[in-house]
């Protein structure tokens, strides 16, 4: 027996396999076609930026840049910059790790610290600046699918590479009906999915300012203080560092001091509360349900003004799908001209977790019945190789198996496979110019021509 060890997918990332794939391909279709008919692109962009895009727009005192990312130095050097900060006495390359001595050594070295992507947002700004989309009539809206990277602690529904299906609306004005419309297509992508029991919350966290945001935060710090004794250590710490996420904690003991806290919508300005009125009616008229929900603060430095959140049902403690909100300083932010922007990620991995849960199947998503080509003998399986060609062609799936099989191991095989047909190819088929198809539910048989036979098979 081999001794060698077998490896495994990293922690927290995993395989996503046949037939649960369908599903995921049936929802990246869906999301094709509901956002291309909300006039949307699709855009690509790379797996890995320079680290820094990340930190400036995502910020860099949040957990996805701080701890969070997967990083690493281009060219890859770390043996290097390893050598500089201490000394590596043993490198132990089979086993992948190694440990340090701490004597300096002389070697200079340059690298590039680059990032697996954590969200998506940051990329397709830079995007929109590099490629002067400013210059396309505005807004531009685009929209994206792809895996993310963040190390967080693996649990159901969350993982260190999951997917987001995303979109984004850039540039021109910042128009309520915007934050409304971006909304409406997203629920209808739910709906179109079949998924119910979603609920959409939505609030406005206003715009940094005196006499908006900021107002509200530093009078949220000060009656934080004055309850701190009751809150648990991570809200502590918050008061501190990002006082707004104190609103997020699902602690129980929590709950009732949290409920009595100053509320945002009462320290909105003028213009930021006008905006937030016109979206609700704009939902409203567009017949969205939504949920006002005070203590949506999102985790992202970079939100404004509308935020949003969805959750779905049949996902425990990681039930948020979708999160999104309104961005306006943020292409500036990244050197791009002052440009309006408003966005959502949906995760990928709960919103099919949830389609499971809810009954909906992998298989039903795969598309048109297998039908399975039993051949037998050199000759036949010439005919078989045309036969297949048709039928593919014709939008069958069909399996032709690559070494001749005896006639009962092939029914068996195509039954184990769950086709519905087995087409039989033998002498007597090939003599004849008929062949034999068997309907593998009742085991009937009918002898039919190529062309009969295809006639058949598409009328069912
Ligand atoms: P965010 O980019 O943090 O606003 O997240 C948007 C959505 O992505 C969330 O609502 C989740 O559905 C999904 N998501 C975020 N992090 C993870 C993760 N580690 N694993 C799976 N899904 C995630």
């Amino acid at each position: 027996m081999s001794t060698k060890a077998k490896f495994q997918a990293i922690r927290g990332t995993r395989d996503l396999l046949p037939p649960e794939t369908a599903l995921w391909n049936s929802v990246e279709q869906t999301a094709h076609e509901v956002f291309g008919r909300f006039g949307y692109g699709e855009i690509r962009v790379p797996i890995f930026e320079p680290t820094d895009l990340f930190a400036r727009a995502v910020g860099g005192n949040t957990d996805i840049v701080s701890k969070e990312m997967y990083s690493f130095p281009d060219p890859p050097i770390w043996l290097e910059i390893l050598e500089k900060v201490g000394t590596i006495k043993d490198v132990d390359r089979t086993e992948n790790t190694f440990s340090i001595k701490d004597n300096l050594s002389n070697r200079s070295f340059m690298a590039e610290i680059l990032s697996l992507r954590p969200e998506a947002t940051a990329s397709v700004c830079r995007a929109y600046i590099e490629n002067n989309m400013q210059q396309l009539p505005q807004p531009v809206k685009l929209y994206y699918l792809g895996p993310m990277f963040r190390r967080e602690r693996p649990q159901k529904g969350r993982y260190r590479q999951f997917y987001q299906i995303g979109a984004e609306v850039l540039g021109g004005t910042d128009a309520p009906t915007i934050d409304a419309e971006l909304l409406e297509m997203l629920m209808s992508f739910f709906a179109k999915l079949n998924l119910s029991g979603t609920t959409l919350d939505i609030n406005s966290i206003g715009h940094s300012a005196d006499n908006c945001r900021r107002g509200y935060v530093a009078k949220l710090k000060s009656e934080l203080e004055k309850v701190k004794d009751k809150l648990g250590s991570d809200s502590q710490r918050r008061i501190d560092t990002n006082p707004l996420r104190v609103l997020d904690s699902k602690l129980e003991h929590e709950q009732p001091i949290i409920a009595n806290l100053p509320k945002i919508a009462d320290h909105l300005c003028d213009d930021c509360r006008a905006h937030y009125t016109e979206v609700k009616r704009h939902l409203d008229l567009r017949g969205v349900k939504y949920r006002e929900n005070w203590r949506l603060v999102r985790g992202l430095d970079y939100y404004m003004r509308t935020t949003f959140e969805i959750i779905a049902q049949g996902l425990g403690s990681q039930n948020a799908v979708c999160g999104g909100g309104r961005y306006d300083g943020l292409v500036e932010l990244l050197g791009g001209p002052p440009t309006k922007g408003i966005g959502f990620a949906i995760g990928e991995d709960r919103l099919i977790l949830s389609l499971l849960e809810a009954g909906q199947s992998p298989q039903a998503a795969s598309r048109s019945e297998l039908i399975y080509i039993a051949w037998m003998g050199q000759n036949a399986y010439t005919t078989a190789i045309r036969a297949a060609q048709t039928l593919r062609a014709a939008g069958f799936r069909v399996e032709l198996p690559p070494v001749e099989l005896k006639f009962g191991k092939a029914l068996e095989r195509a039954d184990k496979l769950g086709a519905r047909h087995a087409l039989i190819l033998g002498d007597n088929e090939l003599a004849s110019g008929e062949w034999t198809l068997k309907t593998l539910a009742d085991g009937s048989q009918q002898k039919l021509t190529a062309q009969a036979l295809l006639e058949y098979l598409r009328k069912l």
